[in-house]
């Protein structure tokens, strides 16, 4: 990247689309014009081509390996983003049935989820966090969660209200879990095995918008009926390699890419696991370090990782610190509207030196105007 584009980048905290790692896009950069040996860019190139499966069979790979994904699950590449899984996951897991899926509402993301499931069947509630604003998650041991249902939903990390799930919520072995992990993929490690499916859109944590993942055990691709529409049957996918249609090509190259940074420079998920505790600590220290002067928006035991959310003491102060933050490179930190105040989304792509940065302004501002 040449030196007047690298000083023209903010640390851009924003929730989605978000940061990508810079020797990502440098590659990209370098690859753009020609992909080598395809003569091409890889955006010109058909998805059957040697070289575009080779790229997507080494994408899938990398995630495989970085995830631990087992032999008895699928790795697909669809598109439609998170929000078509609002849809796919009950049309394939609900539809025709004859059971009830229960779904645990802690914040926007979850609630968009389970209207669009009623629209698919049977659908219970069993938590809903509105009563605190979704400040909150379920308190370990009191779901109750029927050994016959088609499956549990949640989502792992509520971007828009910054909760995160420490541990998967309790879940009978016979239903399967299924979970929204768009904000805090590939964040640290999950045991897979615990799940019936997980997707993630890949926008916050592993690339550009376009791309979303879907790790679905095989045994409930036969759940599926063949009326569904075909790109939204998961079966359909899973027989085609994920080319049941033209797949997002250059989103799925710049998820491989993703995944190598993380593999060769991160170290694995364990070490950006790592990482992200220490990030998130510098930030929930200088909201807890402020006597008061910002309120972090989740209780303590549920604060996200990914997604630091607080107010100030009033509208005032928190343009005046959005703006003075901008004009210290500090990018894209106002809340959600539904939420309001400050959000800091400090996935995987952010450097330390930003959260660093955004603490260390976190504290001069508070003292300026306490
Ligand atoms: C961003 C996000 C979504 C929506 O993703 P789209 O790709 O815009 O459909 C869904 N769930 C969570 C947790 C998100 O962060």
């Amino acid at each position: 990247m040449t030196a007047n584009a690298i000083e023209q980048r903010v640390f851009n905290f924003s929730a989605g689309p978000a940061t990508i790692p810079v020797s990502v896009l440098e590659s990209v950069r370098d690859e753009l014009l020609c992909y080598p040996g395809a003569g091409a860019s890889v955006m010109e190139i058909s998805h059957r081509s040697k070289i575009f499966t080779e790229i997507a069979a080494d994408a899938e790979a990398s995630l495989r390996e970085l995830m631990g994904v087992p032999e008895d699950y699928s790795v697909l590449f669809l598109q439609g983003g998170s929000a078509l899984q609002f849809s796919m996951v009950p049309a394939n897991l609900l539809r025709g049935s004859g059971k009830n899926a229960q779904y645990l509402v802690t914040g926007s993301w979850s609630k968009k989820a389970i209207s669009e499931a009623k629209k698919e069947g049977d659908v219970s509630v069993a938590f809903d966090g509105k009563d605190g604003n979704y400040n909150a998650l379920p308190a370990g041991g009191s779901l109750e969660i029927p050994a016959d249902a088609a499956y549990l939903y949640y989502c792992s990390n509520e971007t828009i209200q910054g909760v995160q799930f420490s541990e998967e919520p309790d879940c009978p072995a016979s239903v399967p879990l299924v979970c929204d992990v768009s904000s805090d993929f590939l964040s640290r490690r999950l045991d897979i095995t615990k799940y019936g499916l997980l997707y993630a859109c890949a926008q916050k944590n592993a690339g550009p918008a376009g791309v979303t993942v879907v790790v679905i055990r095989k045994d409930l691709l036969e759940r599926g009926d063949d009326t569904l529409p075909g790109y939204l049957n998961y079966r359909n996918h899973e027989q085609a390699d994920s080319m049941w249609n033209t797949p997002p090509t250059f989103a799925v190259y710049m998820l491989g890419k993703i995944a190598h940074w993380l593999r060769d420079d991160i170290g694995g998920l364990q070490a950006v696991e790592q990482l992200n505790d220490q990030k998130a600590g510098l930030l929930y220290n200088a909201i807890d370090g402020s006597n008061g002067f910002y309120r972090g928006h989740a209780q303590t035991d549920c604060r996200s990782k990914m997604n630091v959310t607080f107010n100030l003491p009033n509208e005032e102060l928190q343009s005046k610190f959005i703006s003075k933050a901008a004009s210290n490179r500090l990018d894209s930190l106002k809340g959600h509207r539904s939420v309001g105040g400050i959000r800091a989304s400090i996935y995987n792509a952010m450097p330390l030196e930003g959260v660093q940065a955004l603490a260390s302004f976190m504290r001069d501002f508070a003292s300026a105007n306490s």
